[in-house]
């Protein structure tokens, strides 16, 4: 009925004490009419008691004046005014008494004139005794007109009194129920508010703790993380606006706690890809780290070999679980060759054309990711996932990093750096290897030159002197050489320079070091070997050579022949080889003044 709670509170209250009032009120007059009656009882008794001390004084003065008649003794006579007095003024006060019920006045009025009457009668046989006429006064009490008053106020009397007692009866009864109603009034009444209080109590308290309990569940709900809501028709404007304040709160909770669940999120994925890129970072810098030593390395090899080793050795480390291959641009640039393999793969020595390997063909990478998916290079067999990259080096292809699997893209960073890496590093290696050559080489002949064969000689004589291997030493020069430039020109002299050597390199074993000493002289250093046993691959030598006919533009240039001095080394000869080089020559020189053409061993080492 009433929305608001506090409303209803007011109202029940107002109720209650309105209740209350009434039956305050009620009570108040209940014991008011109760008091009345009671009050109309306490009268009509006062009344009947008055009339009776009236009557009764009357009695008194009637006994007294017939004692004093018939003793004519005055004691009996003495109270008589009095008495009659008493009467008449206590029947003036029940006429008095009796003004609020005119039938009884008018009897007390009759009682009272009857009194007075009698008061007078009685009075004149008194006053005729004290006179002395006793006879007289004994005459008119005989003549009996005073008891016929006595008879009619005794009568009146009983009329009045009946009628007052019935009165009196009738209040009592009347006072009584009054009194009896006023008892069940209280205990009905209050029974009544009693209920009325209860019952609006337990309204109200329904009416706080039902809507109390749904948002005690509802917040409880919402602590264990429900989405809890409730309905806001609680039954009153107070719950209603406490359901929409909590409702609001559990919305802006809930969107607090999405938003906090959201942003930890955010900070989840931004901290889990920092961790990713900071492993992204230190596998990166690890990469850089083992291809900085790598790189340091490579820079020191002198050889293909040494070379191929470091990048077995690394490779395999900066992409692990993937065999593969290096392959490089030979001299002449026609063939792929293998410089290094890894990982298990071991690839034909033949090598391949530029032409079969697609990365090489378009300057970039080429991966097959499935099988199918692109076309397959030639030298990749029946190899069908695979990756090739092309190695650059100022803005030239120089080679192809050949690699059997799928190139993931953590591997992609590892292998840009590594072929940037190995491209440099060949071309650093090749370029050292030609200085080297260079340095090392005779440009005419392509055979070591003298500074190399001296370097070389002493470190011979060192390990021989170690091992106590034999070492021996060949010397030799071409006989009249200086024909060939006379007769055919300085050019000509340097083909058959060229022809002899070709000879020569390809005769002795790959061990013997061999040199042009400079001229048309050259040096054989042969280490693991005597001058006897060396003599007879030196008779082979000279055999070819000395069947060597030597053409230049089509026109021979004669046959040519060499002579050769042979010594081994011995401890006692200096170690930085002139004492073995000047046995050797002296064996050469010998060979000459025998005739040329021929071989002889240093008589020193004989
Ligand atoms: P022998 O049998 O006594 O050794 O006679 P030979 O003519 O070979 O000896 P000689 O020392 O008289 O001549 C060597 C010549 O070789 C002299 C020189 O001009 C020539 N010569 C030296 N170096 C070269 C070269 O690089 N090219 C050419 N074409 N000739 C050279
Ligand atoms: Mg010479
Ligand atoms: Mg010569």
């Amino acid at each position: 009925m009433f929305a608001s709670l506090s409303t209803r509170i007011a109202v029940i209250s107002l109720i209650v004490v309105l209740a209350l009032a009434s039956l305050a009120g009620l009570l108040a007059d209940a014991s008011n009419q109760t008091s009345r009656s009671f009050g109309l009882v306490t009268h009509s008794a006062e009344i009947i008691e008055t009339a009776e001390e009236a009557l009764g004084d009357l009695r008194d003065a009637e006994s007294g004046q017939r004692g004093f008649v018939l003793t004519r003794n005055p004691a009996y006579a003495r109270s008589f005014a009095e008495r009659i007095a008493s009467s008449t003024r206590q029947i003036e006060r029940v006429v008095a008494l009796t003004i609020d019920n005119p039938l009884q006045h008018r009897r007390a009025r009759e009682i009272s004139k009857l009194i007075a009457d009698r008061g007078v009668s009685l009075r004149q046989p008194l006053d005729l005794g004290r006179g002395g006429n006793f006879a007289a006064a004994t005459a008119v009490i005989a003549s009996g007109r005073g008891r016929e008053l006595t008879d009619a106020i005794t009568v009146r009397a009983q009329a009045f009194l009946e009628e007052e007692r019935v009165l009196q009866t009738t209040r009592a009864e009347a006072a009584n129920t009054r009194l009896a109603k006023g008892k069940w009034l209280a205990l009905i009444g209050a029974s009544v508010v009693a209920m009325l209080v209860a019952i609006s109590f337990a309204l109200l308290v329904r009416g706080i703790r039902r809507p109390l309990g749904t948002i005690m569940q509802a917040m409880t709900e919402l602590g264990q993380g429900e989405k809890a809501r409730i309905d806001t028709a609680m039954g009153s404007t107070e719950f209603a606006q406490l359901a929409q304040g909590y409702n609001v709160m559990a919305e802006q909770l809930e969107q607090a706690l999405a938003e906090q669940a959201s942003s930890e999120r955010h900070l989840q994925i931004a901290n889990a890809e920092l961790h990713t890129n900071s492993r992204i970072l230190q596998e990166r810098s690890e990469v850089i780290e083992l291809l900085g030593g790598m790189a340091h390395r490579m820079q020191a090899a002198r050889t293909d070999d040494e070379l191929a080793q470091i990048i077995r050795v690394f490779v395999p480390r900066v992409l692990p679980r993937l065999p593969g291959a290096l392959y490089a641009h030979n001299n002449s640039r026609n063939l792929l060759v293998s410089v290094a393999d890894w990982g298990g793969l071991e690839v034909s020595t033949d090598g391949f054309a530029p032409d079969q390997c697609w990365a090489l063909r378009r300057g970039q990478s080429h991966c097959v990711t499935a099988p199918g998916g692109d076309i397959v290079c030639g030298h990749a067999g029946a190899q069908e996932i695979y990756h090739c990259e092309p190695l650059l080096a100022g803005g030239e292809v120089i080679g192809v990093l050949y690699l059997q699997g799928r190139i993931d893209a953590e591997s992609r960073f590892p292998l840009t750096v590594l072929a940037e890496n190995i491209s440099s590093a060949l071309v650093n290696h090749r370029l050292q290897r030609s200085l080297r050559e260079q340095t090392i080489r005779d440009p005419l002949t392509g055979l070591f030159n003298r500074r190399y064969m001296e370097e070389a000689l002493t470190l011979e004589i060192a390990r021989a002197s170690r091992s106590g291997i034999p070492l021996s030493l060949v010397m030799c020069d071409i006989d009249h050489f200086k024909r060939f430039n006379d007769e055919f020109g300085h050019d000509a002299g340097d083909v058959v320079l060229q022809a002899v050597s070709a000879e020569m390199r390809s005769r002795f074993r790959d061990g013997d070091v061999v040199c042009r000493y400079g001229g048309e002289e050259f040096t054989i250093i042969a280490p693991g070997t005597t001058a006897e046993a060396l003599m007879n691959r030196v008779e082979t030598v000279r055999q070819a050579i000395s069947e060597l006919n030597v053409h230049r533009n089509g026109a021979t240039l004669g046959s040519t022949s060499m002579s050769f001095g042979i010594a081994t080394w011995t401890n006692d000869m200096a170690r930085d080889g002139s004492t073995l080089m000047k046995a050797a020559d002296s064996a050469l020189y010998q060979a000459k003044r025998d005739g040329r053409n021929r071989a002889l061993i240093s008589r020193l080492a004989a």
